[in-house]
């Protein structure tokens, strides 16, 4: 199953490739975490590409393309995987086509901006392993700790409020034409994801059933 899942910053796409991940085994593939462990490890790309993050703006498209390509040419991806947060423009999606790696389906996590907002504020993400958690609606079990790999679970710098605003005009400028092309070449299911994250993963989950994935 190759699956995509777009919707703006703070949709609850983490969270529900989380859910899919531990379903049906396959890899997520999130280029915000690849970039921050490059920021991390101190990596050329990771160098190139920390001025925009912080800001908030995109990273450039050549330095994204480049690294999903040779991400989705390693084993793991051979059964399938979920793409959380690329592509974010419409060269991002054209160069996907061009990779000849054939998509089963694009789900959009809609949410007001309003929900987003207050989202963002109580997100936690994991320093490791970058799994994402909410203070309030989907909290660690280990309190301040990551279920999944033990380390610790920080705000992440970009989710401050003022960067917050910057991300959600970047996703309206950039990244509304990804759901257009997908939803005109057929291939966009639209789900709610105002609710909590088991209904949200319910309505994903209805959404791949009846794609017969
Ligand atoms: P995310 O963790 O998906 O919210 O991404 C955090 C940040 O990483 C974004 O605000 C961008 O600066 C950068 N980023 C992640 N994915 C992409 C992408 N597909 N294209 C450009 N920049 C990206």
């Amino acid at each position: 199953m190759k699956i995509i899942l777009l919707g703006a910053p703070g949709a609850g796409k983490g969270t529900q490739a989380q859910q899919l991940n531990a379903g049906f085994g396959i890899p997520i593939i999130s280029t915000g975490n690849i970039i921050r462990e490059n920021i991390d490890k101190g990596t050329k790309l990771g160098l190139a590409a920390k001025a925009y993050m912080e800001s908030g703006d995109l990273v450039p498209d050549n330095m994204v393309i480049d690294l999903i390509k040779s991400r989705l040419s390693k084993k793991d991806c051979e059964k399938g995987f979920i793409l959380d947060g690329f592509p974010r423009t419409l060269s991002q999606a054209i160069a996907l086509d061009d990779m000849q790696v054939p998509i089963d389906m694009t789900v959009y996590i809609d949410v007001s901006e309003e929900t987003i907002l207050k989202r963002m504020s109580g997100r936690r993400v994991c320093v490791k392993c970058g799994f994402t958690y909410h203070v309030t609606s989907n909290p660690s079990a280990k309190k301040g700790i990551c279920e999944n790999c033990g380390a610790a679970l920080i705000v992440r710098d970009d989710d401050k409020p003022e960067t917050v605003v910057e991300r959600l005009r970047v996703f309206h400028e950039k990244t509304a034409p990804v759901k257009e092309y997908y939803e005109k070449t057929g291939r966009l299911v639209m789900v709610d994801g105002g609710g909590t994250v088991d209904k949200t993963n319910a309505l994903v989950m209805a959404a791949i059933e009846a794609k017969k994935l």
